[in-house]
């Protein structure tokens, strides 16, 4: 995904007050700033410079337009000077778009030697940005406020951030994602309020008949099927029974068929994500392993049984990590190592990791699967990078939508796993693994995550601005105590 042909727009707020000479200069160095911004290489997207706006119209009406410009995924905000707030209301009333308020001033240093008052009058956001803010907070208007110097690189990793989180704020209005068969049976936090969920997230969540996907994946043709399977051969190191003339080929060219088939289910509907159950397969002739590994490669959200609100939030997470290196995948928390000192979650699903986060060439294998009661499945295995890295979940509360990120230190494998057939990945969480779960448990975080390699918490608390839910973080600062009063805090807040 080309972030840069999404638009933010830099406006900045006056008023008439202040007379022509002065406004040229605020326009020529919001200009400044909208090009500086645009052309450095922190920022993912297009900067566009918006006229200064000096009156409650002007301000109604670049807001307005900012609403119903598709392109247009955010507005950045700057009071050069002093924009008096209340003409603010009527534009701020309508903003259906993320703001970012930018708490910066054209000049780094004073200019101790010949600052006089002509310079006090025109370099004023350390008070006219107070103003600004003063109104989005009485508003009760969710924004991230970046303090800095324009050209500090801190604050440039600051609006990157929110950027990435307007893009995959952007991507959510009006996505499709399909959902195959219903819920995995009894299981409750994949559960959730898709109505609730469209209303405050803007994507909905449909149900698809199984057989639907059966009939496209049965209209799939050999030469198809000839063309993946020899990009399959060229990408992955093929298990020797899988290869030409081995006993178990037609089991990947019925692996590719799925492929094939799900991928042209989901371009023909326009989805941007999907999520299936082994419980609801009729007709198919296995689990879709590969199938989900590489569709979610290629920028879909996926997750297994019935997950869909996982499956939304990994494609956000792929829009938002847009070009960074690294990958994003759906994840499961599966297995502890609870060696004192040195205490470890293995991460994995039964297949359906990304190949986005493989840290090499991943080997494409088959093996049984214990559940399902379908042919075995054909999957990539591989291990993934050791870094900083995140779990992100979203859990329906009843009354709200929770998000729930835990860093983590991804390790490198310090074992080979010859008799576990799937793509893992190791790591610690933040605090430590005491702390990191209990709080993860605590505030019902789902065994079901979207995994990065490339995002911090700093996007994902800004995407839960946007979407305006609530946001807990178990990071290294991360105290038990702390946090379950937070999150009871919080259950008052969202009363
Ligand atoms: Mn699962």
């Amino acid at each position: 995904m080309d972030l840069k042909k999404l638009e933010v727009w830099f406006v900045t707020g006056s008023q008439h007050l202040y007379g022509e000479e002065t406004l040229k200069q605020v326009a020529a160095h919001s200009q400044t700033i909208a090009k500086s911004l645009n052309a450095a290489k922190q920022i993912p997207v297009t900067v566009v410079f918006k006229p200064t706006v000096k009156s409650p119209e002007e301000i109604y009406n670049t807001i307005l337009e900012a609403n119903t410009t598709k392109n247009c995924i955010g507005i950045i905000a700057w009071m050069h000077t002093f924009s008096p707030a209340k003409m603010w209301i009527g534009g701020l009333r309508i903003l259906q778009k993320p703001l970012v308020h930018l708490h910066t001033q054209f000049n780094r240093d004073i200019p101790w030697g010949t600052i006089d008052m002509d310079f006090m009058n025109l370099n004023q956001s350390a008070h006219g940005d107070r103003e600004f803010g003063f109104m989005m907070t009485r508003m009760r208007l969710d924004r991230k406020v970046v303090t800095g110097h324009w050209e500090d690189p801190e604050t440039l990793d600051q609006l990157n951030a929110w950027a990435r989180a307007a893009a995959g704020w952007n991507d959510w209005q009006g996505a499709k994602f399909a959902r195959f068969g219903d819920n995995m049976r009894y299981v409750a936090v994949t559960e959730g309020d898709k109505v609730e969920a469209e209303m405050k997230f803007g994507y909905s969540v449909n149900t698809y008949g199984i057989g639907d996907l059966v009939k496209v994946v049965n209209s799939i043709t050999d030469k198809q099927i000839d063309t993946l399977v020899k990009e399959y051969e060229d990408s992955y190191t093929l298990a020797p029974s899988l290869h030409k003339g081995k006993d178990q080929h037609s089991s990947l060219r019925e692996a590719a068929r799925i492929e094939l088939g799900l991928r042209t289910f989901l371009e023909d509907g326009n989805f941007k994500g999907f999520t299936d159950t082994f419980e609801d397969l009729h007709g198919m002739a296995q689990l879709p392993g590969i199938a989900a590994q590489r569709l979610m490669g290629s920028g879909y959200g996926f997750a297994g049984e019935g997950d869909w609100k996982t499956s939304a939030l990994v494609r956000a997470m792929k829009v938002m990590g847009s070009g960074l290196p690294g990958g994003n995948s759906f994840m499961e928390d599966y297995t502890y190592h609870f060696e004192p000192g040195n205490n470890l979650v293995l991460g994995a699903h039964m297949l359906e990791i990304c190949e986005s986060i493989a840290n090499g060439k991943p080997f494409c294998e088959i093996h049984p699967l214990g559940i399902g009661g379908k042919a075995d499945p054909v999957r990539l295995v591989f291990n993934s990078a050791a870094g900083p890295a995140i779990n992100a979940s979203i859990v329906d509360m009843g009354n709200r939508f929770r998000l729930l990120v835990n860093e983590v230190e991804a390790v490198a494998p310090t074992h080979d796993l010859p008799k576990l057939p799937v793509a893992r990945v190791l790591w610690k969480p933040y605090p430590d693994m005491k702390t990191g779960c209990s709080a993860w448990i605590q505030a019902g975080g789902a065994h079901h995550t979207g995994y990065s390699q490339n995002l911090t918490s700093e996007h994902m608390r800004d995407f839960a601005d946007m979407a305006g839910i609530e946001f807990a973080l178990i990071g290294k600062k991360t105290d038990l105590y702390q946090f379950r009063n937070e999150l009871r805090w919080n259950e008052a807040y969202y009363k």
